[in-house]
């Protein structure tokens, strides 16, 4: 390990002697009595120097060999400390230019995963994660490029038809790609967000061989009428695949990510849909009509692009902390953003009794 004071962090003094490390209260970390000599050695922790030479160092310094120690692991302690070699191998993964765009990401993830080397183990397993999304509209194309340039190693996007005018937006497919198939033009997308890394990542896989099942699906049906569908066909073959699946869209002005399914272990897209049914009687009947291609579409039906926008980034964001192992809060429960006022809430969602994904397998037997 090659210790080196968090990039992340901004360093203000509070008073001549009181070094503040990070601006956000919640997380700032106060170091007093910061003498000359305690800030020289700052000016070492550069993640050139192992533990060893530092301790010398600081004995130059004047700070004393077990001083010095001390002082190494209280700040390794109050998650100051990154491993240079660690975030090095991490970044080595991705190919330039992504590479540097991913440095801003990697310094995020260091302060939620304070330890030196836990943000670096995160992005590796980022890395070897495989996305699948549903869906190459407004919201579907814009979480497959989010994810791409936040370090997904493998995302791809199914759909079928060409592009539309109504699938663009400006983190998704540009105007440009209108006429062309979707599922080309999704794949460009996510390469450039990539910086054209993942293009190369992905020649280099081995062919041939089988792809193996993703590790989550995001189910962004361009009719965001879908993402309200809850137990649809393909839902239930991804449960009894146990795959887990994020709902995300937008329907009319309100979008929605959630549930976020973890098969067996949360509630799903049925429990959403026998919820909604207990609420109203008529539901599934109105969601049938809306599946088909009947005189009951719209003609242009609605999707705010900042709506979108915001939908596609807190999926993405949901899909990233799934990944990253934390629970995001469109497990057992769903987020709404709505275009009329700017609000997002969290709704709790509980395992319908009626279901049964939630069963114990005894009982199922
Ligand atoms: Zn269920």
């Amino acid at each position: 390990m090659r210790p080196l004071l968090k990039p992340a962090l901004s360093r203000t003094w509070r008073d001549t002697e009181t070094l503040q490390f990070g601006t956000v209260h919640r997380h700032a970390r106060v170091v007093e009595q910061a003498g000359p000599a305690f800030c020289s050695f700052l000016g070492l922790l550069d993640g050139t120097r192992e533990r060893p030479a530092l301790l010398a160092a600081g004995e130059q310094l004047g700070l004393g060999l077990d001083r010095t120690g001390e002082l190494l692991d209280s700040l390794e302690k109050a998650g100051l400390l990154d491993d240079a070699v660690a975030t090095r191998e991490a970044l080595a993964r991705y190919p330039q230019p992504h590479r540097e765009l991913l440095a801003p990401d990697l310094a995020s993830l260091s302060l939620i995963h304070p330890e030196p080397e836990a943000a670096p183990g995160v992005l590796r397993a980022r890395a070897a994660a495989r996305i699948e999304v549903r869906g190459a509209g407004r919201v579907g194309v814009a979480v497959a490029a989010v994810l791409a340039a936040g370090g997904v190693g493998t995302v791809t996007v199914v759909d079928g038809g060409r592009v539309t005018h109504g699938d663009c937006s400006p983190a998704g497919l540009p105007p440009s790609e209108v006429g062309r198939l979707r599922t080309t033009a999704a794949r460009s997308a996510v390469h450039r967000a990539a910086g054209h890394g993942l293009a190369e990542r992905q020649r280099h896989s081995p062919g041939g061989s089988p792809a193996p099942p993703p590790s989550l699906v995001v189910l962004a049906p361009r009719d965001g009428g879908g993402a309200f569908a809850g137990g649809a066909f393909e839902a239930r073959r991804l449960m009894r695949a146990g795959v887990p699946h994020l709902y995300v869209g937008v329907l009319e002005h309100l979008g929605v990510v959630g549930p976020l399914v973890l098969p067996g272990a949360s509630a799903c897209g049925d429990c959403l849909a026998l919820t909604r049914t207990d609420e109203d009687a008529a539901w599934p009947r109105l969601l049938a009509q809306l599946a088909e291609d009947g005189p009951g579409r719209p003609r242009t039906p609605a999707c705010d692009t900042a709506l979108a926008t915001a939908v596609a980034g807190l999926a993405a964001l949901h899909v990233q902390l799934h990944l990253d192992g934390a629970r995001p809060p469109s497990v057992d429960g769903w987020c709404e953003v709505s275009a009329a006022d700017g609000l997002a809430r969290r709704l709790r969602l509980r395992g319908h009794p009626d279901c049964g994904c939630l069963w114990q397998p005894l009982a199922v037997r």
